[in-house]
């Protein structure tokens, strides 16, 4: 018996070996003679030569430039004899807004708002009704961040509130006169048809520069309940753990909502490194969601405080809470870069301005480079006259490090520590005369050398 398996299995390599050998001399492989070194270079010579192409060339901004503000485009356009010149051009900085650039003779020229993107490296593309005609620069975007203002939770009769998507859009936008506004119906209540609706309806209610509707949902177990912003279905795992993989690999921005003291809900905040990838923000509007705010940071969660409302009711965005985000200027992209990176606040006073700096980053940021020193500065401008501070506290960790005594409602202040060795974060919680309470997401550093 055995003799005649290795048989079989000799028969079998020969017959492959065989098979081999006859492909490989078929496909030329194997067997046929050289191909001489002179066939192989005039192979190419055959083909027709490329037709000739117009030429971009970016005059301004100058690579690596640094851009803030209106930019200014201005772009070179070679056209060879026989080339098509192109009859269109746009510019844009990585994606959306896109501007039209006009032509002056071999020159065309667009502004291009700088606010509208996120901060950082960016390409400056420029694309023609030509696909092929196309160029591209990297520049770095560098604008001052400003305060907007927002509600990211609520809900319309397509879950437990009332009204319609559209209703709700209008209303925070026209009425609560908020800059940013989410609706996030329960997704275990939604059909096809309300959910595209819902995503018509925050569509149309954006507004470039001017308001941005994010879409969302509210994702809603007896574990806990959690918003995610701009996704791109309305179907996600029941199972928390498969969720945070799911929210990690569509790259969208999530939130714990309503978490109580924080021992409850989400297995009592316990610490999960994928969940952190998955999640940035969690609701902070009263004492005993204070308390699950510094659970979350104390058990390792790099997490922003909310301050949205989830209301029910028709008054989306005009209920006493409010977040406040972070960004140059109003753009889904902005919005979404700042949420994704942390950079916002819980403020129960709807236009109280504040911006942290730890070691020159805002806050949200996690820096990993060892440092010997924590500079820490913080500005507060309230337009209200009378909104007076009564005090700033700021925290190192879970530690109340320094009370800072309020003076009417503009306030600017900075300091530096020593920390221990190791890894600290530092936040701020604002109180007012009039009780309004602000809670700052934390900057994060390492102290060592
Ligand atoms: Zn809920
Ligand atoms: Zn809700």
């Amino acid at each position: 018996m055995n003799k005649s398996i290795v048989n079989w299995r000799n028969i079998f390599l020969l017959l492959g070996t065989g098979l081999a050998l006859l492909l490989g001399s078929t496909l030329g492989l194997a067997g046929a003679p050289p191909v001489s070194e002179k066939s192989k270079a005039s192979a190419p010579a055959k083909k027709a030569p490329p037709p000739p192409q117009a030429k971009l060339g970016i005059v301004s901004p100058k690579p690596n430039a640094l851009v803030s503000g209106e930019l200014m485009i201005q772009v070179d356009l070679e056209v060879p004899a026989g080339a098509a010149p192109p009859k269109q051009m746009f510019a844009g900085l990585g994606g959306p807004p896109w501007v039209r650039l006009e032509q002056q003779k071999d020159l065309w020229q667009g502004k291009l708002d700088s606010s509208l993107v996120p901060n950082g490296p960016q390409q400056l593309r420029i694309v023609t009704d030509i696909s092929t005609v196309r160029t591209a620069v990297p520049v770095q975007v560098e604008n001052p961040l400003r305060v907007w203002f927002a509600d990211l939770h609520s809900h319309c009769s397509y879950s437990d509130g009332v009204f319609f998507p559209e209703d709700a859009y209008r209303y925070a936008r026209q009425s609560a006169k908020l800059d940013v506004f989410a609706l996030t119906d329960h997704l275990e209540s939604l059909d096809d048809n309300e959910w595209l609706d819902t995503r018509e309806a925050a569509w149309k209610a954006n507004q470039m520069g001017q308001f941005v509707a994010l879409l969302g949902l509210e994702w809603s177990k007896e574990w806990g309940h959690l918003c995610i912003y701009d996704p791109p279905t309305y179907r996600w795992p029941n199972d928390p753990q498969q969720l945070y993989r799911a929210l990690v690999e569509a790259k969208v921005v999530a939130k714990f909502n309503h978490p109580g003291d924080g021992t409850t809900y989400f297995d009592g905040l316990a610490y999960s490194e994928i969940g952190d990838q998955a999640v940035q923000l969690i609701e902070v509007r009263n004492p005993q969601e204070e308390l699950a705010y510094r659970r979350a940071l104390r058990l390792g969660w790099h997490l922003a405080p909310d301050g949205s409302t989830d209301t029910h009711q028709a008054n989306w965005g005009n209920l006493r809470t409010w977040t406040a985000i972070l960004a140059a200027g109003l753009s889904p992209r902005n919005i979404l870069d700042a949420l994704a990176n942390r950079r916002c606040y819980s403020t129960q006073d709807r236009n109280c301005q504040v911006l942290i700096n730890v070691n020159g980053a805002p806050m949200g940021s996690i820096l990993t480079t060892p440092t010997p020193k924590v500079l820490v500065r913080f500005l507060i401008d309230d337009p209200d006259p009378n909104d007076a501070i009564a005090s700033i506290e700021l925290y190192e960790d879970d530690r109340l490090l320094e009370t800072i005594p309020g003076r009417g409602p503009n306030l600017s202040w900075e300091k530096t520590f020593q920390p221990m060795p190791g890894t600290h974060y530092y936040w701020f919680k604002i109180l007012q005369a009039d009780k309004n309470t602000i809670w700052t997401a934390p900057v994060w550093v390492t102290i060592g050398h």
